[in-house]
């Protein structure tokens, strides 16, 4: 059957979840790192062309946006503490400036968060998807 997944015999499974989750963040498939893991900006493929591991049952949810959140949140909070405090800056255009930095980073860095989120709950098997480890290898 075409639409079966390749075996993990024949597929370079990734060799634990933070080389999973980087093949993810690279907007790679986890599973197989050699398709992309997108089609559109944040809709996964629903099966990898490759390795034929099913997308579509993915559920990062709204987990990559909290990520981006917490993470441009705490890059800005001190560039904003030396604007107002350091610069004498006022508040309002602290606010005129950082705002549109803000949305622009978290724009910039969501598909990425998304697939890292996805290639590490592919990794842990969260959600509908099972869990795949590397055949043992053979030591001389
Ligand atoms: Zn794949």
């Amino acid at each position: 059957m075409p639409s079966q997944r390749l075996s993990p015999d024949v597929i370079d499974l990734p060799k634990g979840w933070v080389p999973a989750l980087m093949r993810g963040l690279r907007g790679r498939c986890p599973r197989c790192g050699e398709a992309a893991l997108f089609r559109a900006w944040l809709k996964p493929v629903d099966r990898c062309p490759h390795c034929k591991q099913d997308w579509s049952v993915q559920q990062a949810d709204d987990f990559p946006a909290y990520i981006g959140i917490f993470v441009v949140g705490h890059l800005l909070a001190p560039v904003v503490i030396a604007m107002i405090g350091t610069f004498g800056m006022s508040a309002w255009l602290t606010l005129a400036i950082i705002l549109p930095v803000a949305v622009v980073m978290l724009l910039v860095m969501l598909q990425q968060t998304k697939g890292g989120v996805i290639g590490f709950l592919w990794w842990h098997g969260i959600g509908a998807f099972k869990q795949e480890r590397r055949a043992p290898e053979d030591k001389p």
